[in-house]
């Protein structure tokens, strides 16, 4: 019988190089060949629905539990969710109980401190890709929304519904603009103007990031 050979799975649906230079890409996609005689099946339209309706910590103790029964899941997973350290200097250190903090692979998916939306650790080099407020949104008290307002009739002022409900009520604390407001940016590097949301912009960040000085126009 003719010898079969392993099948390699793309699971990124992406043809560009990845998070990895294209050496180390080709030892991992020998690591993570699929067994011949895997029984390789596209989830079903009732999965689909399925992952999408669980909880993220459901989803998180499946993704687990196929590392422990899938030949190949650690490696593929690792793939897609960890870069080397050098792709990702500023990505938070995994303390490792058996290497001491020696980084070896970081997430390459982080949470932004900022304006808490995920992004690409290896990929974080846009300094205007982060938009956000330092401070918080409060009543403006000077605001007109107010003038006739009375707690004991109308309800307390600052509740979420009446922040979507009149945003002309409610300022941020660090810029004194109304919520909602746009600003405009100004990118040193291509001289172009651009809308923002948000008084600072700079890159994404970890947190860990230490004393790093960000540049904020
Ligand atoms: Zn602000
Ligand atoms: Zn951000």
């Amino acid at each position: 019988m003719a010898r079969r050979h392993p099948v390699v799975i793309d699971l990124t649906g992406s043809d560009d190089e990845g998070p990895y230079p294209k050496r180390e890409q080709a030892r991992i996609s020998t690591a993570t060949a699929i067994p011949t005689g895997f029984n390789l099946k596209p989830a079903t339209d009732e999965l689909k629905l399925a992952i999408r309706s669980a909880n993220i910590g459901r989803l998180q103790g499946s993704v687990l539990s196929l590392c422990d029964k899938i030949p190949g899941a650690t490696q593929l997973l690792s793939q897609m969710l960890l870069v080397p350290p050098a792709r990702a200097p500023t990505a938070p250190i995994v303390v490792n109980a058996l290497h001491g903090n020696k980084r070896r692979l970081v997430p390459r998916w982080a949470t932004c401190i900022n304006c808490e939306l995920e992004f690409d650790v290896s990929d974080n080099d846009d300094d205007t890709a982060c938009e956000y407020h330092r401070g918080h949104i409060d009543v403006d008290w000077s605001s007109g929304t107010w003038a006739d307002w009375d707690e004991d009739c109308h309800g307390p002022m600052d509740t979420e519904e009446n922040q979507d409900e009149y945003p002309d009520g409610f300022k941020w604390t660090c810029c004194d603009t109304t919520k909602g407001s746009m600003y405009c940016g100004y990118d040193r590097a291509t001289g172009e103007e651009f809308e923002r949301d948000g008084c600072r912009v700079g890159r994404h960040q970890t947190g860990a990031e230490g004393s790093k000085k960000r540049r904020i126009y």
